[in-house]
């Protein structure tokens, strides 16, 4: 059988006052949060998100579509003049079930397709699939 321990019983008082000890250690330390987005945090190296694409690199492949994990790329056909994509076929890529693994940008022979720092990609629509031609435009500049 095991044996339950009764939790030691000191005076209500000395709980108070180490809660207060505890907020008075934290007062005078620097604040973790930041004030987004006048603030920018701190990004690591080897953060990443936002995947852009070249359309003039793009070969239509479709390696990329093949070894995403998550079925997160889909070729789509895009009427463009490119003498390297004979098919006519690039990759959309749908953020939100991307889980940023990178296996897209390694296998990708002719580094097209590549993950950046941009991470601002809040939508009002109700999609998070960009279309290959919205992969290859800046942020600031793709219709939301
Ligand atoms: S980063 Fe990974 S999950 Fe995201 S699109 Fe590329 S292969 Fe798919
Ligand atoms: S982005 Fe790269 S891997 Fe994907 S279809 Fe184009 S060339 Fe192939």
């Amino acid at each position: 059988m095991i044996e339950v321990k009764e939790p030691k019983k000191e005076l209500p008082i000395i709980g108070s006052i180490k809660g207060m000890f505890a907020v008075a250690k934290h007062l005078f330390q620097k604040p973790v949060t930041i004030q987004y987005p006048e603030e920018r945090p701190y990004e690591p190296d080897r953060f990443r998100f936002r995947i852009f694409l070249s359309l003039d690199d793009c070969v239509g492949c479709t390696l990329c579509e093949q070894v995403c994990p998550n079925k997160s790329i889909t070729m789509q056909r895009v009427e463009r003049e490119n003498p390297r994509n004979k098919r006519k076929i690039y990759p959309d890529v749908n953020f939100g079930t991307c889980t940023v693994c990178r296996n897209c940008e390694e296998i990708c022979p002719t580094d097209a397709i590549y993950l950046t720092h941009v991470f601002e990609t809040a939508r009002t629509r109700n999609s998070f699939t960009y279309s290959p031609e919205e992969l290859a435009l800046p942020e600031d500049e793709v219709i939301k």
